[in-house]
């Protein structure tokens, strides 16, 4: 038996065990020097008491014999379907329950969803972007053509005429450039889609982060998207779900005429038993307005951190991009991004993510994140203006 050929176009997976390596060998030889990361890709607040809430009430729930529940539906439990599409109905978007399927997260249906289209299609992903999406394309032995994301086009590429692709991944508020889509700019994607008969996958894992209330949070605001687009949202960086695991992936039924989501739906009940009980019930209070205002706080909290890196940044007069709306920091660095990443190190004692480890035109570039503490933040903030 042999395995994929498809996975030898992987590339290894370096980028954070780099970064780990780089750090422990300079605390071996500086052990006295205290480090901090704004590397972080993880969130650090705990859940929010409401959610703790309901987990420890489902738990008590599936110890009785009335209250057990075994398999569940595997595209998830309507309480929590009808919660989602209420919080989309919030938005102006009017979904059906059916439309929404509950995930483990955002990651696992990026890559799940080409399950249903035929392989060796072609990809068109943002560079730099999150890494899981070439890989999943990869792997699944598409072929892929890239969209530069450059401080030209405020790193939000727009459409070209000349790249043909089937389907379009589009992350916004990006990772990593913290660069988020205003409406116009959007619509042309969904305009393109429409007219090219592509497919968006639009991953939305930070849209709760947006604050400028003109910028889009879903794509189903726009004009003809759900003829053409997939969302893929997660709870995990909004309410701390990255170790709890909670998604959705919405797949509207104007999609192919309904075809697109009984092919994910049939997809789904072969390949996937659902999201556990409790942590739906989790899920379903984060939708609460006790849940949202809680939500709320910690993504202040995380706000304010990138307000610090960010004012620090101008007070060096540092070029950068994003922090307004999401909790990532793209600034050039004026050298190869992993020059910078020791220059960071041994002068500041501060860990950042080189711009390189997101795709070639990361190159230049440093990505540093709001989700340290507060406290870590302003020092952190403090040694880069000393720098
Ligand atoms: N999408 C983007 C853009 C991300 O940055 C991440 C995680 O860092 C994910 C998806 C994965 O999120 P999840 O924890 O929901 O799988």
């Amino acid at each position: 038996m042999r395995i994929s050929e498809n996975f030898k176009a992987l590339t290894p997976n370096y980028l954070f065990a780099e970064v780990a390596a780089r750090v422990a060998a300079f605390k071996a030889r500086f052990p006295e020097k205290e480090v901090i990361s704004l590397g972080i890709g993880d969130v650090t607040l705990p859940l929010a008491e409401p959610v703790v809430r309901a987990l420890k009430s489902a738990a008590d729930e599936m110890g009785t014999k009335s209250g057990f529940r075994g398999y569940g539906p595997e595209q998830g439990y309507d309480f929590l379907r009808e919660a989602i599409a209420g919080y989309y109905a919030g938005k102006g978007a009017a979904l059906d329950k059916e439309e929404i399927f509950v995930s483990d997260g955002a990651k696992s249906d990026l890559g799940n969803l080409l399950d249903i289209f035929p392989r060796g299609i072609t990809a068109l992903i943002p560079d730099p972007v999150y890494p899981a999406y070439v890989d999943a394309n990869l792997i699944s032995g598409n072929k892929i053509v890239y969209a530069k994301a450059l401080p030209e086009n405020g790193f939000l590429p727009l459409p070209e005429k000349s790249v043909k692709a089937d389907v379009i991944y589009i992350c916004s508020p990006n990772n990593p450039t913290g660069a988020a889509y205003d409406e116009e700019r959007l619509q042309m994607w969904v305009d393109h889609a429409l007219k090219t008969g592509a497919l968006i996958i639009y991953d939305a894992a930070y849209e709760r982060f947006i604050k400028d209330k003109s910028l889009p949070t879903t794509i189903y605001s726009l004009r003809g998207a759900e003829y053409c687009a997939i969302e893929v949202c997660s709870l995990s960086k909004t309410a701390g779900f990255t170790g709890l695991r909670c998604g959705w992936t919405v797949v509207p039924k104007e999609l192919q005429s309904g075809s697109v989501n009984a092919a994910w739906l049939r997809r789904q009940c072969v390949k996937f038993n659902g999201v556990p009980y409790v942590v739906q019930r989790a899920a379903q209070a984060v939708f609460s307005a006790e849940g949202l205002r809680a939500v709320e706080e910690n993504i202040a909290y995380y706000g304010e951190n990138a307000r610090l890196i960010a004012s620090a940044l101008k007070e060096k007069g540092i070029r950068f991009f994003g922090g307004e709306n999401s909790p990532y920091i793209w600034m050039e660095c004026g050298m190869s991004s992993w020059e910078f990443f020791d220059k960071l190190l041994t002068c500041a004692q501060v860990v950042g993510t080189p711009g390189a480890g997101f795709g070639e035109a990361g190159e230049g570039y440093f990505r540093l994140t709001a989700f340290n503490s507060r406290e870590n933040t302003t020092v952190a903030a403090e040694r880069i203006k000393k720098l």
